[in-house]
């Protein structure tokens, strides 16, 4: 089962809902049941989903604005461009405590580092698409499957 993204706007969580449901436009936000807006990303899978949520946890914890995800998104970008992670993870520890356990169990490995920023890289771009506001509707995880934000090593 493939897993999307979806922001909530009331409690600005951001989970992993089905594509299924995601595509019927009927998400609603595990945590607090509003609304929620499936926002563009990767596809994620049922494994993912442990390591996602904890993240998107630490980001909320970390009281992330829109404006600042937006930034923070870029800079995860580079990063996942470049291969270089740790100088990216540091910064983000240094920004959202919650992440260093996670920095600590990732280590010096590439692969770990990699997973935690391709998903906080899905976590800010989806806080960040909030800030476009209103009630824009986006076209939902595009079959070609956003393929920009994925470049898998
Ligand atoms: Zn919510």
């Amino acid at each position: 089962m493939s897993l999307v993204p979806a922001l909530c706007l009331t409690c600005s969580r951001v989970t992993l809902v089905p594509l299924t449901q995601a595509r019927q436009r009927d998400v609603t936000c595990k945590l607090c049941g509003a609304d929620a807006r499936v926002a563009p990303s990767c596809s994620y899978s049922e494994r993912d989903r442990e390591q996602f949520e904890e993240l998107s946890e630490v980001v909320a914890e970390a009281n992330t604005t829109s404006q600042e995800a937006r930034g923070l998104a870029e800079a995860v970008q580079r990063a996942l461009w470049s291969q270089t992670y740790a100088p990216t993870i540091e910064r983000l520890c240094a920004r959202m405590p919650g992440l260093l356990p996670m920095q600590i169990a990732a280590g010096d490995s590439s692969p770990g580092q990699r997973h935690i920023l391709v998903k906080l890289q899905s976590i800010l771009q989806a806080l960040a698409s909030a800030v476009r506001g209103g009630s824009a509707e986006y076209s939902i995880v595009s079959e070609a499957g956003e393929s920009r934000h994925v470049s898998k090593a």
